[in-house]
């Protein structure tokens, strides 16, 4: 069983501040597994650990029933792909690939034929003797994959090792590691600043912020049911309205917002919803393709679960219509299919968000 099991993992560079809080989760075999967050939040922290490159300060890391917290990072068993390749420059891309097998001592013709998978598992099969400096920034990539996976790590690490990449190439090559880690069935830890890449990507996701782990779910489930109001806006975009709970029934909540309005939202067990009491201050997550948009006469006060908003700016991106509201202070985005009806700017309108995918998320 190659999962890893990181338990009540903290680091502490110096001071008092942790890089990583009490981090506990679980990587399953096989699992494509990401940790997300801004810059500085404590991802290559918590990947350098796993690695072994660095210690916890305190906390136990295990690979499957094995402890591996007190062992060095080359009696690990992991592959690690950084962002900037660390290729060797002078080598060709068979000598940068068997590099690991040649410091096993694995012999000659064990060698060459690892090396031989390997390539072809990356797409990279005839290119076994081209020089570093001949290959394309993705492909050095690739190479970079291909010298992890060659020595079957137990666990394969990635550190934001597409950063290097332009756009495009970036997202032809977020394809072909999800293809070839699937192929391999590596245990993969992936690190990403970038919240498209993970969803895209990820078996499951762990969302970080200032070395806390904020929720770890699938991508789906993130989107859907963010369990704090930081997953909310960092994950996609997503309007976050603060109230305060004005009546629980068993399978809906009534929040009042600042402006006076009420909306709803499910209860859901298990959630932040299934545990918050009248009077208690919540946040609300609506996704901006989840509410509706109608038009607002001047005299009609605002209904039970819509609120009122005036529209700054409309977008047309082809397949949908962005809306730029501003709801008090505070500026919503609403995506609604392409219509030749679109609202005015400066119209008010009302939006009536989904009750269904309205999520209650701790402020
Ligand atoms: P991320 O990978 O999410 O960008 P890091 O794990 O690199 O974040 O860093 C988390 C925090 O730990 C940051 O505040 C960073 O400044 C600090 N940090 C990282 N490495 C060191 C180090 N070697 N010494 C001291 N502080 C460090």
């Amino acid at each position: 069983m190659n999962s890893v099991d990181l338990e009540n993992i903290t680091k502490i560079y110096g001071g008092t501040t942790p890089s990583v809080d009490d981090l506990s989760l679980t990587v399953g075999d096989g699992e494509f597994f990401t940790l997300l967050g801004p810059s500085g939040c404590g991802k290559s922290t918590t990947l350098r650990m796993i690695a072994g490159f660095i210690q916890p300060t305190a906390g136990r890391i295990r690979f499957g029933e094995r402890d591996v917290t007190a062992l060095p990072s080359h009696k690990r068993d992991t592959g690690m792909v950084f962002q900037n390749y660390a290729l060797f420059p002078h080598m060709d891309v068979t000598g940068n690939v068997s590099y690991g097998l040649s410091m096993r001592h694995v012999p000659k013709a064990e060698k060459s034929q690892r090396v031989a998978e390997a390539l072809d598992i990356v797409g990279l099969g005839g290119y076994a003797d081209r020089r570093i400096d001949q290959l394309s920034g993705g492909q050095q990539q690739r190479v970079a994959l291909a010298r992890a996976l060659v020595i079957q790590p137990s666990v394969l690490l990635l550190d934001e090792p597409l950063s290097n990449l332009d756009a495009k190439l970036r997202e032809e090559t977020r394809a072909q590691i999800r293809l070839i880690q699937k192929r391999a069935g590596t245990t993969s830890v992936y690190v990403t600043h970038d919240q498209s890449e993970a969803m895209a990507m990820s078996d499951r996701i762990a969302v970080m912020d200032a070395g806390v782990l904020h929720q770890v779910g699938t991508p789906r489930e993130i989107y859907r049911r963010p369990a704090t109001s930081f997953v909310a806006r960092f994950i996609g975009r997503s309007n976050v309205l603060e109230g305060t709970v004005e009546e629980t029934e068993a399978s809906r909540l009534a929040v009042r917002l600042q402006g006076g309005e009420v909306l709803f939202a499910p209860v859901a067990a298990e959630t932040v919803s299934s545990r918050v009491a009248v009077g208690d201050q919540v946040a609300l997550s609506l996704r901006p393709e989840t509410m509706r948009i109608e038009p607002a006469a001047d005299d009609t006060a605002t209904p039970v679960g819509a609120i009122r908003a005036r529209v700054r700016m409309t977008e047309f991106t082809g397949s949908s219509c962005v809306i730029w509201l501003r709801y008090g202070e505070q500026d919503l985005l609403a995506t609604i299919p392409d219509t030749d009806d679109l609202p005015e700017e400066d119209q008010d309108v009302m939006l009536r968000p989904d009750i269904e995918r309205t999520w209650v998320v701790a402020p």
